[in-house]
């Protein structure tokens, strides 16, 4: 494997690192105020050609090999700007399971920034066990009349539209009576409200609760009952490769942290390092899989798994190393908690990965 820049990607590079030099340093990167102008980072990159480049042109992105994202994502650390807004498993949701009319409707707007979404998916009784989920949708002529609970909806507060699942059919087993939809959030029947996290940030995610809001029925995604097979998509996408360009963001880290250093390493930062290198390859690998044409199924959940571990690793030594005491470090140590959850939680992970990769009868 060569892992060099070929000529394009290398121009590519250069030009997005010439666009960060006067850009970067203009967007808050964490904390609330990145929340709030976090839709306005999103169209700034789209504009600037940096956004969707692996996703097709007939819907806004430049249909370039995944790599474009890595390039993204490491010049983006480099330059101490915001990661790229992560909403790729959304886009393979309804790019996958959705009508093309659904797909000319929304994908652009999804891509370009213009329209911003969420993911209606986790219930107070319904995280882990998503199949249990309990919200409603009944058909009432052209529509369906949603009620129920959602919560950890990350963006609720800005999102124009949601893509929901709900229970359309409580007379079949579990899977099969669930649809999914792309409901608007702005409007009557649906009450947003935000949750503050561990680190302060009220801005990232909230509940929402649904109370007979409506959506037209032709924007279902799918058939009746299709919501499960969507559901799997989004979360595979959630845990792949793509998403893991946060490699380079943990590098970065490591190195700011070893640069405060008048002394010998913490083992904490030691490990950090290595996870953080042993991730860079690992992606790396996947990507170049991804150019063979191999398609993940469940090896997701490994990358998924890696990921969090050197979230967490580095967290850790965001703690370790003596007078880190900047309110940004904490909130990487803190966020990293976060990364076993969010996404499906490393518990399940393994359990996909005793059962579905090395077979083991869970
Ligand atoms: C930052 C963040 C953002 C999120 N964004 C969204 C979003 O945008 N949209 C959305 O729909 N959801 C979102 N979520 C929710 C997330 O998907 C769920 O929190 C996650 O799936 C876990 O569900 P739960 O919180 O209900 O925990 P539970 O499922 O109740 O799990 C509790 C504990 O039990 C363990 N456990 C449960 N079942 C098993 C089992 N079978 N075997 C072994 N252990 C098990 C879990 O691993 C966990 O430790 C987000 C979460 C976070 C933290």
């Amino acid at each position: 494997m060569d892992f060099r820049d070929s000529p394009q990607e290398a121009e590519f590079r250069a030009r997005l690192r010439a666009w960060l030099a006067d850009t970067a340093g203009t967007f808050p990167t964490s904390g609330d105020e990145y929340w709030a102008r976090q839709g306005e980072w999103h169209q700034a990159l789209y504009a600037a050609g940096f956004f969707g480049s692996s996703w097709p042109k007939e819907f806004g992105g430049h249909e370039l090999p995944p790599v474009y994202d890595v390039i993204v994502d490491e010049e983006l650390a480099i330059a101490g700007a915001p990661p790229r807004p992560s909403l790729g498993y959304l886009v393979q949701g309804l790019g996958r399971h959705g009508s093309k009319e659904l797909q000319r409707r929304f994908l652009p707007g999804m891509i370009n920034g213009t329209e911003r979404w969420c993911q209606g998916f986790s219930e107070p009784g319904a995280g882990s066990d998503l199949a249990s989920l309990t919200t409603t949708a009944t058909r009432d002529g052209d529509h369906y009349v949603v009620h129920g609970h959602k919560i950890w909806t990350s963006y609720s507060d800005v999102a124009d539209w949601c893509l929901l699942l709900a229970r359309t059919d409580p007379d079949v087993p579990r899977h099969k009576g669930i649809s999914a939809f792309v409901i608007a959030m702005k409007q009557p029947g649906v009450e947003q409200r935000p949750l503050r996290m561990i680190s302060g940030v009220t801005r990232e995610f909230g509940q929402v609760r649904f109370d007979g809001a409506r959506v037209p029925a032709d924007q279902m995604v799918g058939a009746p009952g299709d919501g499960w097979k969507l559901a799997m998509t989004v979360v595979g996408h959630e845990r792949e490769p793509s998403t893991l360009g946060y490699a380079a963001r943990y590098g970065k880290l490591v190195r700011q942290l070893a640069a405060r250093l008048d002394g010998p390493a913490p083992d904490d930062l030691a490990w950090a390092a290595v996870q953080t290198e042993m991730l860079r390859l690992h992606v790396r690998r996947r990507l170049s899989e991804q150019l063979d044409g191999v398609v993940h199924g469940p090896d997701g959940s490994l990358d998924k798994l890696l990921m969090t571990w050197v979230d967490q690793a580095v967290g850790h030594a965001a703690l370790a190393v003596p007078g880190t005491d900047d309110p940004e470090l904490l909130g990487s140590y803190f966020y990293s908690r976060a990364q076993s959850v969010m996404g499906g939680t490393s518990q399940i992970q393994k359990n996909i990965i005793a059962s579905r990769i090395l077979g083991l009868g869970v």
